[in-house]
């Protein structure tokens, strides 16, 4: 048996005891022993299994896969046999119920190896999360049970070649035709496109411009094999170039009413409302990167000598060092509160951005750094911290940019701020 089977077993049943006792779809009731940076021996060991997945299977391959743009198949599907991916779906369905804390320990230790093979496995769990929060009973089964049962990955679609911030601004639109909709138009930049089982994809439903957002759309899940669905070629991107991502084409695609997530006009907010749960284990990918970036450079500016001296012992170099020691920290903390937040039924939507924008920065920050230290060899690809630097950026990106983050959380405050004042 190989040693991460070995692993598995042996933590696997305890997990499921810990999550079938203490589910956590249901918020756990707020300790009231104060503050605590442990982690209990469950987690302990779901991070000690990542991080062995990550050293034996996926930092070995990285290079390549950057190289190649293939997506990881073979990656993804031991992850899945593993148990870590999916953890989050509800135990009717199979899963483990699992927090998102525990999902941002695994995301962290994964992205450590490679965030374009983390994001194409996290992907699947943005997919996923509009029809955890918002599915039936019977589309859970159906759908999340699915993924289950077999290695197979979902994706989310909002995004489109003329709409990405401005979420309302998309033009994809579905009809109700009887006990049918029938969906048309163009997604852009989907995570796992061309290789989903399924999508959740949000539409127009009301025409009316006039309408307010909060009932102008609609969630669906839609089937990549339903006729009418094409996925556009790979795009060829700067960085996380294991992730696939595509556009979708819709044409008359007939969805049937089972399909709706919620009802009619329900969509907007179900595609918000997903970031509370999946913005955290963006930040804890950004933070893998920046801790990988921190352990690269330490390790050559403690080999590398100029004038005499390894280059560590230069104190320009080791307060670069110290500064990525402080985003990692910083990183941390922000993706630990805003999950915990989240897994106790408390609003995170600003923490989650914070989280998401801060580490982001971070990321981009250690990343560039790492490339200063290595000097010369950090430009070329034979070194591991230029991957770095081009996989760091897209984390300023994706699932809302960075201006967005502020835009959510200056607004806030600045709501705040009024209603004090009042
Ligand atoms: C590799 C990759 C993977 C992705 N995966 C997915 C996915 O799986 N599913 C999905 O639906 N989407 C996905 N996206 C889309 C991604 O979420 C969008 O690209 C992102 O939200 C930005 O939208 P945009 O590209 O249309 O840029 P725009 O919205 O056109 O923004 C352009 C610039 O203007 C700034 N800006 C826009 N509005 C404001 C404002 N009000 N205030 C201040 N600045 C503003 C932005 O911050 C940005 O700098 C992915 C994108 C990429 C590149």
């Amino acid at each position: 048996m190989n040693p991460i089977s070995q692993i598995v077993r042996a933590t696997r049943p305890l997990y499921r005891k810990l999550s079938t006792s203490a589910p956590v779809a249901a918020a756990k009731p707020i300790p009231t022993t104060g503050m605590c940076f442990e982690l209990n021996d469950e987690q302990q060991a779901l991070q000690d299994l990542a991080r062995k997945f990550t050293k034996e299977e996926i930092i070995p391959v990285a290079a390549q896969y950057d190289k190649t743009g293939e997506y990881p198949w073979p990656i993804v599907k031991k992850a899945w046999e593993v148990g870590l991916m999916n953890g989050h779906i509800p135990e009717h369905c199979g899963g483990l119920n699992m927090g998102v804390f525990d999902g941002c320990l695994v995301a962290e230790e994964l992205a450590y190896g490679c965030t374009g093979i983390m994001t194409a496995m996290e992907a699947s769990g943005l997919g996923q999360t509009p029809v955890i929060i918002a599915g039936n009973k019977e589309q859970q089964k159906k759908y999340l049970g699915r993924l289950i049962e077999e290695p197979l990955v979902a994706a989310y679609g909002v995004t489109e070649p003329g709409a990405g911030s401005d979420v309302a601004g998309i033009k994809t639109r579905a009809e109700k035709k009887g006990d049918e909709w029938i969906l048309n138009g163009q997604k852009m930049w989907i995570t796992n496109g061309g290789v989903a089982n399924w999508y959740f994809v949000l539409a127009r439903t009301n025409p009316d411009p006039k309408c307010p957002a909060s009932k102008a759309f609609t969630g669906f899940i839609v089937e990549r094999e339903w006729a009418g669905v094409t996925p556009g070629r790979k795009e060829q991107n700067m960085g996380q170039r294991a992730s696939d991502t595509r556009g979708i084409t819709f044409e008359d695609v007939r969805i049937p009413k089972e399909n709706v997530l919620i009802g009619e006009g329900a969509g907007f907010k179900i595609a918000m409302g997903a970031f509370d749960k999946t913005r955290p284990p963006v930040g804890a990918g950004a933070t893998g990167l920046a801790r990988r970036a921190l352990y690269e450079a330490t390790k050559y500016s403690l080999e590398r000598k100029t004038f005499g001296v390894p280059i560590a012992q230069h104190q320009a170099v080791a307060f670069m060092l110290a500064d990525m020691a402080i985003g990692v920290e910083t990183a941390r903390l922000a993706w630990q509160k805003a999950a915990w937040l989240v897994d106790h039924g408390q609003k995170n939507t600003v923490l989650a951005s914070v989280a998401k924008s801060h580490a982001s920065d971070v990321a981009n920050k250690a990343a560039t750094d790492a490339v200063q230290i290595f000097g010369g060899n950090g430009f070329n690809t034979e070194y591991p911290v230029e991957k770095l630097m081009r996989d760091a950026k897209i984390y300023q990106i994706y699932e809302g940019t960075s201006q967005i983050q502020r835009l959510i959380i200056s607004r806030e405050l600045l709501t705040e701020a009024k209603q004090s004042a009042a």
